[in-house]
């Protein structure tokens, strides 16, 4: 039986396992599909407190892991697969078996979200993705795009302005939803070309099977135009990761993972902590505090110190 299963290894799941296994929980941590999360596949982390200077998201999340590890946490690669409330403890199947826990933090982040075009699927890895800083650098003195207004399209467009010779930002509205500093950057840079009011409709490719331009529509002109482009970056938001859970915990219409109080959730000895469960900030610096939050929690459940909040 374990103390404390963490799903995710983001800063989150990172940030619990380190007050976890402080408190000599011995976590395990599930890494799953994207060990290190969100932060793993970013650049420069410029508002995270302690790094006047910026930190790369990589090596933050490379630092907490081994912060993690040198108090005790545990790690494994296993992915989360499913949920069994009906035992007096909880069970978690990860990579086909059960594992039983007293006590579970979930802390499966988010995932990237796609446009829901034909052949999507087929493209990634072919000029499609959701990731500058794993791809961009395949993509040298061509033209590419990212599409989004937020700051993650804004993030990812000054990332590839040091490879490609022209980035295009496909926005829906005339308006940049990132933050203030983003969005001056990107509007400055000359390399960065916004089209404004205007959606992909149609993935274009080469007799490769690579993609080699888009379809665009202007929603207000409803005019359409191809562009080519050697690469399309999506960086259109996150969908939280719940499929494990799903029918077991309780979620919002949108499907992030319902929080009663700070990390907890409605059933006990199950702790939430993250994006999965956060519709609105998503920030490292917010999954990391609701990730301390839970593995407190859970360490004041495992020593009946936990008073449920009323509902
Ligand atoms: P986001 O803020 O939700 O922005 C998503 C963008 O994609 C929006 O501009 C949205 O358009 C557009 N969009 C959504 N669905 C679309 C669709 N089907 N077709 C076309 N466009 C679509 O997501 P995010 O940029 O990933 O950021 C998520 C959170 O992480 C935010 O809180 C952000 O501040 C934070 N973040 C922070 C940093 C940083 O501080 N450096 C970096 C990355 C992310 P509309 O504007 O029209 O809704």
């Amino acid at each position: 039986m374990e103390k404390v299963v963490i799903v995710g290894s983001g800063c989150a799941g990172l940030t619990a396992a380190i007050y976890a296994a402080r408190a000599n929980l011995s976590p395990l941590v599930l890494e799953g599909g994207q060990p290190g999360g969100q932060l793993s596949t970013t650049t420069l982390v410029e508002n995270f407190p302690g790094f006047p200077d910026g930190i790369d998201g990589p090596q933050l999340i490379l630092n907490m892991h081994r912060q993690a590890e040198k108090f005790g946490a545990r790690f494994s690669y296993a992915e989360a697969e499913d949920l069994d409330l009906t035992q007096a403890h909880i069970r978690l199947k990860a990579d086909d078996e059960w594992i039983d826990t007293q006590t579970l933090i979930i802390a499966s982040g988010a995932a990237a979200r796609w446009l829901g075009l034909e052949n999507e699927e087929k493209l990634i890895g072919h000029g499609l993705t959701s990731c500058a800083t794993c791809d961009g650098a395949f993509y040298r003195d061509v033209p590419v795009c990212v599409i989004g207004g937020g700051d993650s399209a804004a993030e990812e467009a000054l990332f590839l302005t040091r490879f490609a010779s022209k980035v295009y930002l496909i926005h829906r509205r005339s308006a940049l939803r990132a933050s203030r500093i983003m969005a001056d950057r990107v509007l400055a840079c000359e390399t960065i070309e916004p089209i404004w009011n205007t959606v992909v409709t149609k993935y274009i490719t080469d007799e490769r099977g690579e993609m080699s331009a888009v379809m665009l529509r202007n929603v207000e002109t409803k005019e359409e135009k191809q562009l080519e482009v050697a690469c399309v970056f999506v960086a259109i938001g996150h969908d939280p990761n719940t499929k494990p859970f799903a029918g077991k915990l309780e979620t919002d219409p949108e499907g992030y993972l319902l929080v009663r109080h700070l990390a907890e959730s409605k059933h006990p000895g199950i702790f939430i902590a993250g994006d999965v469960a956060d519709r609105i900030y998503k920030q490292a610096i917010t999954a990391a505090g609701s990730g301390c939050a839970a593995a407190i929690e859970a360490e004041r459940y495992l020593s009946g110190l936990h008073q449920p909040e009323a509902p």
